[in-house]
């Protein structure tokens, strides 16, 4: 029978179908390779830099490397193992890095986020389990994660970068019923078909389950019986033009933007924090009174961390008067706030304009409502019902802002092809350029 892995048994923690899904009837296609995913390998590469040790399991399947643990293990092992794999039973599991210290044995797992959360103490308490069942003494237990204070001073320069939290006492306290949801969690493996489990908060949190198309196809709409908002509970579409009065009179010329942003688990750039919201991207609509329209743009391309380039274009963009009109607008006053710490000479002008932003958001929340938002205000929900031609559908490859991040990385990357580049470019630009005509779109069905 296959073995209950780390991730099978935090899989099957979040849902016991989940688990039964991806031993028996896995998706036929990987799902991409998402933000979080990327930014979890940076900091586990970093801190093979930052902890020096012998690397023992990378890149082989699990059998070889345990059987390469184990050949490790019985000539004495090192003071700082890597990816050592062990076997306890059905459970194994490939640790992050197990580390002896005056006689101490130590499992230090590895986290990208900036604290310790809930979820990672039964995921390091499952190693302990079988590490201890494999007579790997491990006497402490820890996190290492990423201290979100650190700013990167100097190219290369990692030392305190990670932080690392004593987890002991927590592990020791889950131990006793972790082993008993073990071996549940085993048995399910075994089971013939899947457990009947609704679908639930729990498909989202701690992470979003891959299943869900699946899991809901055919099922009815959300329940929004009990939403807060009394207009999404009636289900009728709602337009209050009192309340999108900041709109109508709104004077002219009249700005729309948007920012797009990458951030590092791992501070690339000289001045920047971990994941820090680093802009690479913008778009900028301006509107006249006659209704006329301009637009300007910019992608950082091997110029990226050089914010003075994308500030400048932005100041020489924009019109010197006017609202700038942004959806979420608290975002993108922390890009520009971001801007002027990092483009000192531009920061007055920098400041001025972010003190020019109105937010659509709050505005529509107020004045508009329609049944197809299904409860949510965010622009992808309400754009459709005003300008179904704007259905973020219908573009290419770049269709919300995780995808445009991937992008971008891949368009930097130096394996990526002139061809391939020119693709990505087309599909950023057409996104983001889409993200403001959108904005002038819903700012002038407010403003009818
Ligand atoms: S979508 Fe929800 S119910 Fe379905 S497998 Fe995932 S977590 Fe379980």
């Amino acid at each position: 029978m296959a073995w209950l892995t780390k991730s099978r048994f935090m899989a099957g923690r979040q849902c016991a179908k989940r688990l039964w899904f991806e031993v028996h009837a896995p998706l036929a296609t990987r799902a991409p390779e998402s933000m979080a995913i990327r930014q979890g390998r940076e900091f586990d590469s970093l801190m093979r830099v930052l902890v020096p040790g012998r690397v023992v399991a990378r890149d082989r399947g699990l059998p070889a490397a345990i059987a390469a643990t184990s050949r490790v293990l019985a000539a004495g092992g090192a003071p700082v193992l890597h990816q050592p794999a062990v076997r306890h039973g059905e459970f194994a599991v490939i640790a992050d890095i197990l580390r002896r210290d005056r006689g101490v044995s130590e499992l230090i797992e590895v986290k990208a986020s900036t604290q310790v959360k809930p979820e990672h103490i039964p995921d390091a308490a499952f190693q302990t389990l079988v590490l201890r069942g494999a007579r790997v003494p491990v006497q402490r237990v820890s996190i290492a994660h990423v201290d979100n204070t650190f700013v990167l001073a100097r190219k290369g320069e990692y030392a305190g970068l990670a932080s690392e939290a004593d987890i002991t006492a927590e592990v020791e306290a889950v131990l006793p019923a972790l082993a008993e949801e073990a071996m549940v969690l085993h048995r399910v493996m075994a089971e013939r078909s899947a457990p009947a489990i609704a679908m639930g908060p729990h498909c989202h949190a701690p992470w979003p389950c891959p299943f869900i198309e699946r899991c809901s196809a055919g099922a009815p709409p959300p329940d929004l019986s009990t939403h807060r908002d009394a207009r999404v509970r009636a289900g009728l579409r709602i337009v209050d033009r009192a309340a999108a009065a900041e709109v109508r009179d709104a004077p002219w010329p009249r700005a729309y933007l948007d920012f797009e942003t990458i951030a590092f688990a791992v501070p690339e750039i000289v001045g920047t924090r971990p994941y820090e919201q680093l802009p690479f991207q913008w778009s900028l609509h301006v509107e006249d009174a006659s209704g006329d329209l301009r637009h300007a743009e910019f992608l950082a391309r091997d110029d990226f961390g050089d914010f003075t380039a994308l500030a400048t274009a932005l100041l020489r963009a924009a019109p010197p008067s006017g609202p700038v009109f942004a959806y979420n607008a608290h975002f993108e006053a922390r890009v520009l706030a971001l801007l002027a710490r990092h483009v000192p000479p531009q920061a007055a002008a920098l400041d001025a304009l972010r003190a020019r932003l109105v937010d659509l958001l709050p505005i529509t929340r107020k004045a508009y409502y329609d049944p197809r938002m299904q409860g949510s205000w965010s622009l992808k929900a309400v754009i459709p019902t005003i300008a179904p031609e704007l259905a973020y559908t219908r573009l290419g490859e770049v269709q919300e802002g995780e995808a445009a991040q991937l992008a971008f990385l891949e368009l930097r990357a130096d394996a990526t092809d002139a061809a391939r580049r020119a693709a990505l470019e087309t599909a950023l630009l057409e996104y983001c350029r889409q993200d403001t005509w959108a904005l002038v779109c819903l700012a002038r069905f407010l403003a009818r």
